[in-house]
C-alpha cells in the first residue's frame, strides 16, 4: 500500500486532554505531513479529567522527540524534578522506601549488583540496605537535584529523572505546539458517531453545531467515556478490580510548603493511599481509595489530615475502575489514554502508556490503502504487554504488605495473584533475580526497589557472584556507598536548582487544574 500524497489519510483525534494533545503532537512530529491530515476535536463544555501531574523519565524522550526546550516547558507547566517515589507505610505502617529512577550499584564480574548485595547480606555482613547503593535514593532523601552526568564512568550517571507538572498546563503547552505545526483543532461536542454500513468502520462524527467531521482513522482520546472504542465499537472492558480494588480518588491542591522535595510521596492509609506532589506554585494532593473498604467521608478526612499546606479549593471526587479494553485497536478506531484503560496513579504510569501507544501507533500507521489487520494485531499485542506488566508491578505494592487487621490490606495480601506476578515474586525469593524487560515498563531496578521495599527477602542469589573474592566484595560495597554519599553531599538543593533553572513566571496560580 502506497501513500497517495494528493489524498492524505484523515486522522481524527477525539479529545483534548493529555492523551489527545500528546497524540496530536507526537503524530504530527513523526508522520509526513503530506501523507496524514490531523484534526483534533475537544469539548470545552465536557473538559478534561484535570489530574495527572507525576511522570516517569520516559517523558523526556517524548519531549526531546518534539524538540521541546526543557527549561521553557518547566517554566510554563510550573514543573519540578522527580527522582522517584517515596512509599510510606506500604509494608508496615512505619516503613518507608524510595523507588528511584536509576540503578542500584553496578554489575561486578558480569553479575547484576543485587546478587552481590544479597550474597553479602545472606553471609551476615553489615552492608546496609540495598537503598544505600542507589544514587537517586540518596539524592532524593536529601531533597537535592542536579542533572545526571553523561560520562557512563561517573557515579552521577547512574540516575535519571522525570517531572511533576501541572497537567492542565502541559495539555495547553502541547496544544500550542501541535496547532502551530499543522494540527487542526475543532472545539465542539460530538453528539453522534456514524459507521459505514459494510465495514462497520467509524466514518463520521456529528457535532452539536451540526457540523460533520469525516475521517479514515479515528483515535479515541475521549477519556473514561471511551466514546468510540467502548460506546461505538463495543470493545469489552477487562475489569481488574479484583487485584486493584481502589476505584475512587479525591484530589485537592494546597499551598506550596517547604522543603520542595524531588520525589512524589505515596502514603498508605487504612482505606487506600494519599499522594503528595510538589510543584513550583502549589502542592497536588489526593486520596485514592476503595469504595468497598472506605467511605467517602473517611477518605475526605484522611486527605485533609494528610495535607500539609493551606487548601486551595474543595476535594474533588473522581470515579474509575482498574482495567483495560480487551483491545486497544478495533476496526479503524484506536484508543489512547483513559479511553483505553486505567491503572491507579501509584507509579505515574498513565502518561507513559499514552506515550508508548503514540509511538507504537506511529510505527504501525495505516496508509491510504486501508487498515491492514496485522498492524492492528501487533498494536494490540504491544498494548497488552504494556498494560499487563504495569498491572503486575502495581499489584506487587499491595500484595506484599504486613498491615494486618486493616480490611483493605488484609484483602490484597490474601487475594489470588496473577500467575505472572506470583512467578516473579517466587523467582526473586529463590534467587534474587528480577524481571529485566527490554521493552516497556518496569526496569529491573524498579522491580528490585519495590520487591525489597515491600520486605521480600531473597533466600539465594546467582552463584556466579561467588567468583568475586569475599574480601574484595566487602571493600567494593563500602567504597561504592562512600562514593555515592560524597557525591550526593555536594549536590544542589532541589528548590534552589529549580529557582535558577526554570522559575515559573507566576508564583501562585491555584486552580488551573484540580490536581
Ligand atoms: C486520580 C487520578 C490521578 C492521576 N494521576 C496521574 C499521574 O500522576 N501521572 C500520570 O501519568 N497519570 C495520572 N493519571 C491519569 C491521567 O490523568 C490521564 O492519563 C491523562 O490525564 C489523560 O487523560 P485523557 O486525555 O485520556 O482523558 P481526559 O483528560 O478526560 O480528556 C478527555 C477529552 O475528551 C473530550 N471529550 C470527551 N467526550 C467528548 C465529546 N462527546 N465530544 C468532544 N470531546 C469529548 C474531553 O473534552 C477531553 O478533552 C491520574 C488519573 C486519575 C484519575
Amino acid at each position: 500500500m502506497q501513500a497517495d500524497r494528493s489524498n492524505p489519510v484523515r486522522v481524527v483525534i477525539v479529545g483534548g486532554g493529555t492523551a489527545g494533545w500528546m497524540t496530536a503532537a507526537g503524530l504530527s512530529r513523526l508522520l509526513a505531513p503530506a501523507d496524514y491530515q490531523l484534526t483534533l476535536i475537544e469539548s470545552d463544555e465536557i473538559g478534561t479529567v484535570g489530574v495527572g501531574e507525576a511522570t516517569l523519565p520516559h517523558i523526556r524522550t517524548f519531549n526531546d522527540l518534539l524538540g521541546i526546550d526543557e527549561a521553557q516547558f518547566m517554566r510554563e507547566t510550573r514543573a519540578t524534578f522527580k527522582l522517584g517515589i517515596e512509599f510510606v507505610g506500604w509494608d508496615r505502617p512505619d516503613d518507608r522506601y524510595i523507588h528511584p529512577f536509576g540503578t542500584f550499584g553496578e554489575p561486578w564480574a558480569g553479575v547484576d549488583f543485587q546478587h552481590h548485595w544479597a550474597r553479602a547480606t545472606l553471609a551476615g555482613e553489615d552492608v546496609g540496605p540495598l537503598f544505600d547503593y542507589s544514587y537517586a535514593v540518596q539524592a532524593a532523601a536529601r531533597a537535592a537535584f542536579e542533572f545526571p552526568n553523561e560520562d557512563p564512568k561517573s557515579i552521577r550517571s547512574t540516575y535519571s529523572y522525570a517531572y511533576h507538572f501541572d497537567a492542565g498546563l502541559y495539555a495547553k503547552f502541547l496544544r500550542h505546539w501541535a496547532t502551530t505545526r499543522g494540527v487542526t483543532r475543532i472545539e465542539g461536542k460530538i453528539v453522534d458517531v456514524g459507521r459505514h454500513g459494510g465495514s462497520g468502520h467509524v466514518d463520521r462524527l456529528t457535532l452539536e453545531t451540526g457540523a460533520i467531521v469525516e475521517g479514515d482513522l479515528f483515535i479515541d482520546c475521549s477519556g473514561f467515556r471511551a466514546l468510540l472504542l467502548g460506546q461505538t465499537m463495543g470493545v469489552a472492558w477487562d475489569d481488574w478490580s479484583k487485584w486493584l480494588p481502589c476505584d475512587r480518588a479525591m484530589a485537592m491542591p494546597c499551598a506550596r510548603t517547604e522543603p520542595l522535595v524531588s520525589y512524589t510521596r505515596a502514603t498508605a492509609q487504612r482505606g487506600g493511599w494519599t499522594w503528595r506532589i510538589g510543584l513550583q506554585h502549589r502542592t497536588g494532593n489526593g486520596m485514592v481509595f476503595s469504595s468497598a473498604f472506605c467511605r467517602e467521608e473517611e477518605a475526605r478526612e484522611t486527605l485533609m489530615a494528610a495535607v500539609d499546606g493551606a487548601p486551595l479549593g474543595e476535594p474533588r471526587l473522581l470515579r474509575f475502575q482498574a482495567g483495560r479494553r480487551v483491545k486497544g485497536w478495533e476496526g479503524n478506531v484506536v484508543a489512547i489514554g483513559l479511553a483505553s484503560g486505567f491503572l491507579e496513579p501509584l507509579e505515574s504510569t498513565s502518561i507513559f502508556l499514552i506515550q508508548a501507544a503514540v509511538v507504537d501507533l506511529a510505527n504501525l500507521m495505516p496508509t491510504r490503502g486501508g487498515i491492514d489487520r496485522r498492524l492492528a494485531d501487533e498494536f494490540n499485542r504491544l498494548y497488552e504487554v504494556h498494560y499487563d506488566r504495569t498491572r503486575d508491578f502495581l499489584v506487587l505494592h499491595y500484595c506484599a504488605n504486613r498491615r494486618t487487621g486493616e480490611p483493605l490490606w488484609d484483602y490484597v495480601r490474601t487475594m489470588t495473584l496473577p500467575d505472572s506476578l506470583s512467578h516473579e515474586i517466587a523467582l526473586f525469593e529463590a534467587s534474587a533475580a528480577a524481571p529485566d524487560y527490554q521493552y516497556g515498563l518496569f526496569s529491573r531496578d524498579s522491580w528490585l526497589a519495590v520487591l525489597v521495599g515491600q520486605g521480600i527477602v531473597p533466600r539465594g542469589y546467582n552463584r556466579l557472584a561467588d567468583r568475586l573474592p569475599a574480601e574484595e566484595l566487602s571493600s567494593r560495597l563500602q567504597g561504592l556507598r562512600r562514593r555515592i554519599r560524597k557525591n550526593v553531599d555536594a549536590m544542589t538543593d532541589h528548590a534552589e536548582f529549580v529557582a535558577s533553572y526554570c522559575p515559573a513566571a507566576v508564583s501562585a496560580a491555584p486552580m488551573e487544574s484540580a490536581a
